[in-house]
């Protein structure tokens, strides 16, 4: 037999030695793992609890009301109110600007004299007052956010997504309105995904900030950046482009280039405190600029080493050194002009100035935003059995000691991989109230910002969760999930909260040797960092997404749930496991492949990665999904 010519052809076939060796393992290991893993017993889903009774009162006679100085906000939530209520109960309600007469009124905004001194920019009261209803806040958003919640907590409204809107139609009646107020912990709220570009949606689930959306003051307006919101230094401020060949001095210098690069700035340069002053100077003359200006280093690790820079950061014991001394001194150069009192001024503890500084503390209106970039996402960041997640944890207390306005930079998806399932719904809630414990003050969740490129996952799910925890990081989490999935996957919503809870079991698993496997946010499918199930578990796994497909009821729902369901698909084919397995005919498992394939283009899944990574038109079949990739 010419073995050259078998491995050529293997070759060519997209096959390595190493595909056949685990192949021919897997056939003579496989038997034994059935005997070590019996089947797992049926999930039997939870009984529903039926509503309990509540008194209720007809609506039909209320007014809505808002006052002559109400702002556009505040208008905005009075008819958003009457819009809404009109929906539920096909009573033709109008708000309209009038003083309070002590009738059947819901006074919307600050006209029904209700205190709102300790409810910031964007707290609320809800509070009966005789016959009346008072939805108030402060302002710019706190009302708006009042009649939001109004409708939530009253009428069970809910913005799931920005197509799946609940306004459940047909109630007359409300029940007794019970005092309530709230001020959320975050000021800053931002993530990206699909829905959260869309106003409404944002507006009704309280993101507030202005990356992926723009709020005007009738939405309520912002808490966002006057520029844009990452890597500033480089793309925006000293682009190399127009200074470099002038002033190479203005750059990173490299101990092992020997010369000057143009990656980073160099921060103890007087020049380049000058000109970035002028910069923030100039974005703050824009009309309607929003509160704060980004001064970020670029994504990469060139930062500068010349004499001076090396010096601070040797003192300071981190890069975060020169870092902070840098944004205090432009905070200080414009502390004293009146016009900047509003300014905010940004900057990363990302990579190389993650470590706080042991000397220079930030300035009050200095924003530190502290990435987890090098997390593991298998378990919470406060987790100290957790040893990737012990010394950020250590970093972030260290950082809220020393800075007023602490932010967080967090990531929930798998950038390598998108559509891969990615096991972290287990630490979302954690994390949040670890952020809020610690005195943060913003969050700005990184997701999967191309996830309309390739929604085979959890996207819709994830981005409402997170939604949700960062203005609410004491919600009832299970609820929260509850009422989403039914809405979005039908009735057998419960198998997929099971399969959720399943990866979530089975990631950042220690080894054999009890070495901690983290799941960080590029894991391979094939990695045992991401998830190890034994075959017990991938049938029961099958089953549970059977099930959720049988039951799904209405198209729309039946359709959310198989391509969620792609995920799993995906990373069964990576693994080759069950119908993608090696050990069945080439054709059964090639057509595995060519279904999955072919849903991926039904459900307009054209992106494997970050960045570049697009998937290939021309799917080698031989290969596995992982490798289905152009260029
Ligand atoms: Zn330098």
């Amino acid at each position: 037999m010419d073995w050259t010519a078998v491995l050529g052809w293997l070759e060519g076939a997209g096959i390595s030695i190493l595909n056949v060796f685990v192949a021919l393992l897997a056939f003579v290991v496989n038997p034994f793992l059935s005997l070590c893993n019996p089947p797992l017993q049926a999930f039997v889903p939870l009984p529903v609890a039926p509503p309990a009774t509540i008194e209720k009162h007809s609506i039909a006679d209320y007014q809505i009301l808002y006052g002559a100085d109400a702002t556009p906000a505040e208008i905005t939530a009075a008819n958003t109110l009457a819009d809404t209520l009109r929906q539920i109960t096909g009573v033709n309600y109008a708000a309209r600007q009038g003083a309070p007469t002590g009738a059947k009124e819901i006074l919307v905004g600050q006209l029904g004299g209700a205190d709102v001194a300790a409810l910031g920019d964007e707290g609320y009261l809800i509070k009966p007052q005789g016959d009346s209803i008072i939805i108030t806040g402060g302002r710019p958003r706190g009302t708006l956010y009042g009649v939001y919640r109004f409708l939530e907590e009253y009428f069970d409204c809910h913005w799931y997504t920005a197509e799946l809107k609940v306004i459940p139609t047909g109630a007359a009646e409300i029940a007794d309105v019970r005092e309530e107020s709230y001020v959320p912990p975050l000021e800053y709220r931002e993530t990206d995904w699909i829905s959260p570009h869309d106003t409404t949606y944002s507006i009704a689930n309280r993101l507030n900030a202005n990356s992926y959306r723009q709020l005007s003051a009738a939405d309520g307006g912002t808490m966002g950046y006057a520029n844009s919101f990452a890597h500033t230094f480089i793309n925006a401020i000293l682009r190399p482009a127009e200074y470099f060949d002038a002033h190479p001095e203005y750059y990173a210098y490299r101990d092992s280039e020997k010369t000057r690069v143009p990656k980073q700035l160099c921060l103890t340069n007087p020049d380049v405190l000058r000109l970035v002053i002028d910069q923030v100077k100039a974005y703050w003359a824009q009309p309607g600029h929003a509160q704060i200006v980004c001064l970020t280093q670029d994504d990469n690790q060139s930062y500068c080493e010349c004499a001076n820079c090396k010096a601070v950061d040797a003192a300071e014991g981190s890069h975060a050194g020169t870092m902070i001394r840098f944004v205090n001194a432009v905070s200080e150069a414009l502390a004293d002009d009146p016009v900047y009192d509003d300014l905010l001024l940004d900057t990363f503890a990302y990579q190389y100035t993650r470590t706080p500084p042991q000397l220079v503390k930030p300035r009050a209106n200095v924003i530190v935003r502290l990435c987890s970039i090098e997390c593991c996402f298998a378990h919470p960041l406060d987790d100290p059995n957790c040893p990737d997640n012990a010394v950020f944890a250590a970093d972030l207390k260290k950082w809220s000691e020393i800075c007023e306005r602490l932010y967080v930079w967090d990531y929930t998806t798998n950038y390598s991989h998108y559509n891969a399932p990615f096991p972290n719904f287990q630490v979302l809630q954690p994390n949040m109230q670890f952020f809020v414990q610690y005195n943060v003050k913003g969050v700005y969740e990184e997701g999967n910002y191309s996830a309309s490129e390739c929604n085979s996952e959890f996207a819709e799910l994830r981005a409402y969760m997170l939604t949700r925890l960062m203005w609410d990081p004491a919600l009832d989490y299970e609820a929260e999930m509850a009422g989403f999935m039914a809405a979005y996957y039908g009735e057998g919503w419960q198998y997929i909260r099971e399969f959720i809870r399943l990866i979530g079991d089975n990631t950042g698993v220690p080894d054999l040797f009890g070495q901690h496997r983290r799941l960080s946010i590029g894991r391979r499918p094939i990695e045992k960092e991401l998830m190890v199930l034994n075959q017990s578990q991938v049938r029961y796994a099958d089953q549970l997404w059977a099930k959720a497909i049988a039951l799904a009821g209405a198209e729309t729902a039946r359709q959310n749930v198989l391509r969620s369901q792609l995920c799993w698909r995906f990373w069964k084919g990576c693994n080759r496991v069950e119908e993608f397995s090696w050990l069945l005919p080439i054709g059964q498992w090639q057509a595995a492949n060519k279904a999955l394939y072919a849903d991926f283009q039904a459900f307009g899944i054209v992106r494997y990665a970050e960045g570049s990574g697009m998937i290939t038109d021309t799917p080698n079949y031989w290969q596995t999904p992982m490798e289905w990739r152009k260029g």
